[in-house]
């Protein structure tokens, strides 16, 4: 009997996690338009040239291939719901039992004159080494230059750390972010754009809040407010928009993410899930890599529960903890009671960093072990330590603090709900950084479990805790 055919499109987090969903007893192809999967939520680490783009890619191929299923690097123009087809530029029509679009998200156009042609976007590894390297050489210049972020949200903060990070000492530099609401990162509790506010003055940041970009030119901005201001390398942090092949497919009406039930099917087509960011769940969701995941393994279990003629089970969104890192000068942990700061919280979401990778890219038999060193290796680059750890290595590995920046320092809890005097706080706060370090702790074992096992045939490993990352 032939084996039920399923096809996924997009091989992001959403389609590499249902693609995991599904075994031997499925004829799985993956599509994608990239050879290449791409960590989005680490891009910002390009701009620092703290991250190799190596480190933030793996072949596709390799990847699907090792699940036992087929991977077409190939770009899907059109679906065929009636037919049950999808068409693809190069390859022609693929035909489907089920069919899971996980096509994430795509670059929105902003109507701002100019910004597309002269400011630099954060949506891949290449544009993400492009900015790197603008950088480095405005850097280098000597002269006076200017750097201008335009949008104060995850993306235009986490660049931000990651400018000072790395040139925060370079006086001849002039970094600005121009945000149009009052306050940094307004979707998170207000403590946390506080103190990413404070350190940013302490740095010398030009912080524009309550203005916009009317324009952009190669070397200069405007503001609404009608004042140009030098800059000679502009990046664009707007967060993208539903990919037209939604509207194009009937699953979605043009414009909108495509409405999908809490089983993730398809509101239109019952034979086909929605996963990852190009989902529209009534219950509005955080467009994150981990939601992403989730909805991906949930839409291949309700894929095969469909295929068997079983009933299926609802989605339930992971609960929103957010590890947000700002260039390694501090990070912050927010959750439902709590909003922690501290340094330390770096290392954590770098080590999540790691083990999602490592999870992504399961070792099998030779070239495992080596690949899964390389990659702590990568993690312990001297360049890469944050400046506190350098500070205390012994000679000749240490470096002079340059700041307080480069000082080690406590954690603190900057926020606390539902707790009514210090004690609380203080249990609050310890309860938070105890989930951290567990967290942080188990991602930990399991790479160290990865690296001691000869690595023959591994059994797959449980899905990743709700992750952190943002
Ligand atoms: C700069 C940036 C920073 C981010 N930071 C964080 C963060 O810190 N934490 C966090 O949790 N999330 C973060 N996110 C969001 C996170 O990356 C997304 O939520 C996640 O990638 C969504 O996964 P997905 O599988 O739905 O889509 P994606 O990962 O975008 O994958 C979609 C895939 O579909 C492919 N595709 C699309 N259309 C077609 C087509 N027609 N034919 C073939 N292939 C197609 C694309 O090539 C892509 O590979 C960030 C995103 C960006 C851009």
């Amino acid at each position: 009997m032939s084996r039920p055919r399923v096809v996924i499109v997009g091989g992001g987090f959403a389609g590499l996690a249902a693609a995991d969903g599904f075994g031997a007893e499925h004829d799985v192809t993956v599509i994608d338009r990239g050879a290449d999967f791409e960590f989005l939520p680490n891009l910002h680490e390009l701009v620092s040239r703290t991250k190799k783009p190596d480190a933030l890619r793996l072949a596709r191929r390799r990847v699907v291939e090792r699940r036992g299923h087929l991977f077409r690097q190939d770009e899907v123009v059109a679906i065929d719901p009636e037919r049950r087809q999808v068409l693809a530029r190069d390859g022609g029509g693929l035909a489907y039992d089920v069919l899971v679009v996980a096509t994430g998200s795509a670059a929105r156009e902003t109507a701002v004159p100019g910004a597309a042609r002269h400011a630099l976007a954060l949506r891949s590894i290449a544009e993400g080494v492009a900015i790197g390297e603008r950088l480095r050489r405005l850097a280098r210049r000597g002269d006076r230059g200017a750097v201008t972020i335009v949008g104060g949200g995850f993306t235009g903060v986490e660049c931000l750390g990651e400018v000072l990070r790395r040139y925060r000492q370079r006086r001849g530099l002039t970094v600005r972010l121009i945000e149009p609401g009052r306050r940094l990162l307004a979707s998170q509790p207000a403590t946390v754009g506080r103190a990413v506010r404070a350190i940013a003055e302490e740095c010398d940041v030009e912080l524009l809040l309550g203005e916009s970009v009317a324009g952009v030119e190669a070397e200069r901005v405007q503001l609404a407010s009608g004042s140009w201001l030098r800059s000679d390398l502009t990046l664009w942090t707007a967060g993208g928009g539903p990919p037209p092949l939604l509207a194009q497919a009937g699953l979605a009406p043009a414009g909108e993410w495509a409405p999908a039930a809490a089983t993730l099917q398809s509101r239109a087509w019952p034979d086909v899930f929605i996963a990852g960011d190009s989902a529209g769940l009534r219950r509005g969701l955080a467009k994150q890599s981990y939601q992403a995941a989730a909805m991906g393994r949930r839409a291949a279990r309700n894929a095969r529960r469909l295929l068997a003629g079983r009933e299926l089970r609802r989605f339930s969104p992971l609960d929103d903890q957010l590890l947000i890192t700002f260039g390694f000068l501090s990070g912050f942990y927010v959750d439902d009671d709590v909003v922690v700061e501290g340094a330390v919280l770096c290392v954590a979401r770098e080590l999540l960093f790691q083990a999602g990778m490592a999870e992504l890219d399961r070792p099998r038999r030779r070239g495992a072990r080596r690949r899964l060193l390389r990659r702590l290796r990568g993690a312990v680059r001297l360049a890469a330590l944050p400046g506190p750890w350098r500070a205390v290595l012994p000679h000749p590995y240490a470096r002079a603090p340059r700041d307080r920046f480069d000082l080690p320092a406590l954690p603190r809890v900057l926020e606390w709900r539902d707790a009514e005097g210090g004690l609380a706080a203080a249990a609050a706060g310890g309860s938070s950084a105890g989930r951290v370090a567990a967290g942080a702790g188990r991602q930990g074992g399991r790479l160290l479990r990865l690296l001691e096992r000869d690595l023959s045939p591994m059994p797959p490993m449980p899905p990743l805790p709700p992750s952190f990352l943002t």
